[in-house]
């Protein structure tokens, strides 16, 4: 068995934390968890009538698959359960675990190097400027075929960043020991490059 070793990422809504994340995964063979899917499968239940902390308590990993996460409905669902501290608590020990499991992990999210596994051997907070995440989502967003407008994306952005920096549980912010990554002006693969430089500096 080798010894744990995390990767944890955080950083705002469509920051890159999920390209790097899966790129650190597939160079180094870690496991990886996008936990903002955990919160959008609960916001998705609570947009069918479900209880929040009842379909946090209850959630399956086929309810992770499903594949309509990753609208801007959902996600500002799940950014409005993200507050409650019961649907967090229910969600803790299931990250917790995944990012201790043998052969290395790579967790993404917003309190993933604060609260979830403050002993990860990197710490990454990937960030960028609103204006250029919502041109990202938008892009990403029509390249789904789904219709949006940039302004209107900019504003879920900026309502989401407000909501989960303002928040009292586990809120968004770059823990004191995090190397800021701030991809505003980076190609992604110049991002993915230098992230995959600083965890290979980690690994001796
Ligand atoms: O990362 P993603 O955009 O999929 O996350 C959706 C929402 O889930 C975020 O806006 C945030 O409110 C919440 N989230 C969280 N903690 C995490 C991951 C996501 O509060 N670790």
């Amino acid at each position: 068995m080798t010894a744990p070793f995390t990767v944890a990422i955080d950083g705002p809504a469509a920051a890159g934390k999920g390209t790097i994340a899966k790129a650190i995964a597939g160079y180094f063979g870690f496991a990886h968890l996008d936990t903002g899917l955990l919160y959008r499968a609960v916001g998705a239940a609570t947009l069918e009538g479900v209880d929040p902390i009842e379909a946090a308590r209850s959630l399956s990993a086929k309810a992770l698959d499903a594949p309509d996460l990753r609208t801007p409905d959902v996600a500002q669902a799940a950014s409005k359960v993200a507050v409650i501290p019961e649907v967090r608590a229910a969600l803790l020990d299931f990250q917790k675990a995944f990012a201790r499991r043998a052969g290395g992990a790579v967790l993404d999210g917003r309190d993933i190097c604060t609260v979830i596994v403050p002993q990860a051997e990197v710490k990454l907070f990937v960030t960028a400027s609103p204006e250029i995440r919502a041109r990202r989502r938008l892009e990403e967003l029509r390249g789904r075929g789904l219709a949006a407008e940039y302004d209107i994306v900019l504003e879920d952005v900026k309502a989401r960043d407000a909501r989960d920096s303002q928040r009292h549980t586990a809120p968004l912010k770059a823990s004191d020991d995090a190397i800021v990554l701030d991809t505003s002006d980076m190609l992604v693969g110049e991002a993915i490059a230098k992230a995959i430089a600083l965890v290979e500096a980690r690994r001796v």
